[in-house]
């Protein structure tokens, strides 16, 4: 007998399903979340995944914006025993004189 760990993930914010075995999260696009890199969570878990949008003043920084333009900080994930960030550290430009 072969005993797999075959995980089930669905997202909270759109339809998107999957199955892994041995992995420890699964990512995909959004589209409940205007098109961002979100994470799966496990199948039976209560769980809120959600957008952060950057407040403050973006200036000349490359940021991560979201399918309706807005600038996105972090995709928050938040469970009844904790709360995981992926997040979208914003980048500076350098041009050589
Ligand atoms: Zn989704």
């Amino acid at each position: 007998m072969i005993l797999t760990s075959e995980q089930h993930w669905v997202c909270p914010n759109c339809p998107a399903t999957a199955v892994t075995v041995g992995a420890d999260n699964r990512f995909h696009t959004c589209p409940g979340l205007a098109g961002l890199l979100a994470p799966m969570v496990l199948e039976g878990v209560r769980a809120r995944v959600r957008a952060v949008v950057r407040e403050d003043y973006v200036g000349g920084e490359d940021v991560r914006y979201d399918d309706e333009g807005r600038p996105v900080m972090s995709v928050v994930t938040e469970r009844d025993d904790g709360r995981d960030c992926v997040a979208f550290a914003p980048t500076a430009h350098v041009r050589k004189v």
